[in-house]
């Protein structure tokens, strides 16, 4: 069966390489969602718990249940469904509609929109929305807010953090008049974070760069990280194509001398997205990965039992026009993992 390899070692150099940049280990928190990009939700939780980071971000009740011993806090960015919570649970507000919605004594994020314009709160509607938790007894434990384009060479960057400094010191003007206690501030994601020199800020909410990627403009000094994942198949049979035979769906790949092909048991029904035969892959060893990709298997010019399919996925997002993220997070989280 295809399985997933998690390198430990490698998981636990990048990051020391985030707690080298933000200086405390304690600010840090590893953003788990959508089954942690693909890594497995709980093999990479407990990786961070024994590295000793304390603080994780999820998307729902669902996974921050999974992993609750394992961390002090856990922020939870989108659920609509809050019937349940612990005390380790911190829910981010995303507009009005959710302190209607929340239960008394949750503790909460308040997001603010410093540019992104997808949700948050307006600085004009910050005292608003304190008073409006307040009336619904929550608790202000973090205000956070999230960059659109801290990958890019641009100075949007530097607005939105303007802007999100502004956010701060109004929220304390307002709680200090309120008598309330000063929530933590948050900012970076990934990229955001290595534009920082000193991040002053008292958290930031790491994704990618745990897993060993940055998609980022190579402008910026970006630090070394090391992929995490890799991705292996074993071999269904061995066969010999002979010259000027095709391969696969539409016969997209042609033999052009006698070769010895197998079919390994990895498709894109494993989320191992479908390569349409008209650029070529290669493994890491070299192998070609031959015309399209099958739903269950692929074909491939090796003899071997197993294979590593991919232990770095900037190629394939290449390949597929996107971004690193959709290549770990479409991974069907069925697939076994092996943390090493
Ligand atoms: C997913 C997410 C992150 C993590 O982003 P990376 O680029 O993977 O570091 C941080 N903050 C929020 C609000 C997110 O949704």
């Amino acid at each position: 069966m295809a399985k997933i390899i998690i390198n430990k070692s490698h998981y636990f150099h990048n990051l020391q390489t985030i707690t080298n940049h933000i200086g405390d280990k304690n600010k840090i928190a590893v953003v788990l969602k959508d089954n942690a990009y693909g890594h497995g939700l709980l093999e990479i939780a407990k990786l961070a718990n024994e590295f000793g980071i304390k603080n994780a971000v999820v998307r729902n009740v669902e996974e921050a249940k999974k992993i609750e011993t394992l961390f002090e806090q856990i922020l939870i960015l989108a659920d609509s469904n809050l019937e349940s919570y612990s005390h380790t649970f911190h829910i981010a507000i995303n507009g009005f509609e959710d302190i209607k919605r929340l239960p008394e004594k949750t503790n909460v994020h308040l997001k603010v929109d410093t540019g992104m314009h997808r949700n948050g709160f307006l600085l004009e509607e910050l005292e608003e929305a304190i008073h409006g938790l307040l009336e619904k007894k929550l608790i202000l434990t973090g205000v956070f807010t999230h960059f659109r384009s801290a990958d890019e060479l641009s100075c949007e960057f530097f607005w939105q953090r303007s802007v999100f400094i502004q956010a701060k010191n109004l929220v304390e003007s307002i709680c200090e008049k309120l008598f309330l206690p000063i929530p933590k501030f948050h900012c970076a994601n990934s990229s955001a974070l290595f534009r920082f020199k000193n991040y002053n800020f008292d958290m930031a909410r790491i994704g990618i760069a745990q897993y060993g990627y940055l998609d980022t403009n190579p402008i910026f000094d970006n630090p070394e990280l090391k992929p995490v994942m890799s991705l292996w198949a074993n071999k269904i049979v061995t066969r010999e194509l002979k010259k000027n035979q095709k391969v696969g769906y539409s016969g997209k790949f042609v033999a052009d001398e006698n070769i010895k092909i197998s079919t390994y048991d990895v498709g894109y029904g494993d989320g191992f997205l479908r390569l349409n035969g008209d650029k070529q892959y290669y493994t890491p060893k070299g192998y070609r990965v031959l015309g399209k990709v099958s739903m269950d298997n692929i074909s491939v010019d090796s003899i071997e039992d197993e294979i590593c399919i991919f232990d770095d996925v900037k190629e394939l997002a290449k390949i597929h026009n996107t971004i690193s993220y959709e290549i770990t997070t479409t991974l069907n989280p069925n697939l076994p993992k092996e943390v090493r």
